[in-house]
């Protein structure tokens, strides 16, 4: 069997970002394997902890990856900054095929279009993916299963870190589908009685409430702050005050677009005109919606440029809501050049943390090796980009932990999901499949 076919059914996806099924990686032959150990959430560090204790199985992911594809070249990118993850994995690299890339402590660095341009010098063509370069990035998480899928072994565990107001910050192992309630009882429980929980960060992530959500192969982590912080309730206002708030107090002055890191690569996003779709409702919103399209949803314009404290980054992803309901793409004609000032634009990540009010929160998330044993777990069908999962077990029967609960027949888009513990089928939806150990 091929590694792809193995990655597929051992449900291996992007463990760093949505999920993207690794077996189409896979099968793809290309001149650059990139390694993404970027890691630039603030308070984040869990890929630093996996790379730092688990070295040998993440380049061991890289090697089977290269030789999959055929690749010429690896380019391991890591923040020069995490030292000790940085002298883990240099003396396991070939040096006569993988380069160390080091990088400077930015945010977003770890942004694929980013990471590629850094690494190579390519640049992505607008809307593109890595592989029109002759490249494929995966995170050093993903690496990581790879290595256990070439050896029969599924996806039943995530690495994660917990940050911010618990007892105990730290990095460890779950079984996929723990409620985040058992998540923060395992980093000493929350240190605030009323709190939010910032799900794979603060950046790109989303505020969640609900302690019975459930860890996926896509969560990176928590990170717990107080109802009150200014983080919790700048994102927890409904959309419409966002855009209410934005039509009237944007004055159009372009520090969202000067800092965007897509803007300064070279493609056409500009969050200062999407801005101007809230008073164009009834003119043509449609025009300015278009400058959302490149759009990563990094988060900068939101939560670092605007000195308003406006919502570019959330009237983007209305624009492109609206073209794609419409059925409308935004072709770029411009040739991709790269923004003479782009060098001196980005954004440091102390800086960020300090913009964003949890310089306090920064601390060390150290790994701890904790075999916890959730009573019940879900398992989302749709854990991946691509299809969801359907079903193949019913309430009542007996799964062994790693034994396949839900299956995406070849060749659509998607990967397998597994028990990540063994028990009975409790439950089964469109949506999960509860298991009881
Ligand atoms: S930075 Fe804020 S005020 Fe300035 S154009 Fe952008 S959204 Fe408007
Ligand atoms: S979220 Fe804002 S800063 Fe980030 S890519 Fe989109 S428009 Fe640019």
């Amino acid at each position: 069997m091929g590694l792809d076919q193995k990655l597929r059914e051992c449900g291996v996806v992007g463990a760093g970002g949505a999920g993207f099924p690794t077996c189409v990686k896979a099968a793809a032959e290309v001149e650059f394997m990139l390694a993404n150990g970027a890691e630039c959430e603030p308070l984040l560090h869990k890929d630093f902890e996996l790379m730092k204790n688990f070295p040998a199985e993440v380049v061991g992911g890289m090697n089977l990856m290269m030789e999959a594809t055929k690749a010429r070249r690896g380019k391991f990118g890591i923040k020069e900054k995490n030292a000790e993850a940085v002298e883990a994995i240099r003396p396991l690299l070939n040096a006569e095929r993988i380069d160390l890339v080091l990088l400077g402590d930015f945010y977003p660095s770890g942004d694929e279009y980013e990471l590629v341009y850094t690494a190579t010098g390519r640049l992505i063509p607008p809307a593109g993916i890595p592989l029109q370069v002759g490249c494929v990035v995966n995170n050093v998480e993903t690496l990581y299963n790879v290595h256990l899928a070439s050896q029969g072994m599924p996806v039943t565990r995530k690495f994660v870190s917990v940050a911010g107001d618990v007892k105990e910050p730290k990095s460890f192992w779950v079984p996929v589908g723990t409620p985040f309630r058992d998540v923060i009882e395992l980093a000493g429980g929350a240190t605030v009685q009323e709190f939010g929980m910032f799900v794979s960060g603060m950046m790109m992530g989303r505020l969640s409430f609900d302690l019975d959500e459930v860890v996926t192969k896509t969560t990176a982590g928590l990170i717990i702050l107080p109802k009150e912080h200014y983080l919790v309730s700048r994102k927890d206002r409904p959309l419409e005050a966002m855009d209410r708030i934005g039509k009237s107090a944007c004055d159009q002055c372009s520090y969202c677009t000067e800092f965007c890191p897509r803007y300064l690569l070279g493609y056409e996003v500009m969050p200062h005109k999407v801005m101007r779709s809230l008073g164009f409702t009834l003119a043509g919103s449609g025009l300015w919606n278009q400058s959302a399209e490149l759009c990563c949803a990094c988060g900068l314009c939101t939560l670092y440029a605007c000195p308003e404290d406006l919502y570019p980054k959330e009237a983007c992803d209305r624009s492109k809501r609206e073209m794609r309901s419409a059925g409308i793409k935004f072709v770029q004609q411009k040739p991709v050049t790269v923004h003479p000032m782009k060098e001196y634009r980005r954004v440091p990540l102390s800086q960020l943390r300090r913009r964003l009010k949890v310089e306090a929160y920064e601390r060390e998330t150290p790994y701890q090796a904790i075999d916890h044993r959730p009573g019940v777990v879900r398992i989302q069908l749709s854990q991946h980009v691509g299809k969801p999962a359907v079903a193949v077990v019913k309430p009542g029967d007996r799964v062994e932990a790693g034994a396949a609960v839900g299956r995406v027949k070849a060749p659509d888009l998607g990967a397998d999901v597994h028990a990540s513990i063994a028990g009975t089928v409790k439950s089964v939806t469109d949506v999960f499949v509860e298991i009881q150990a």
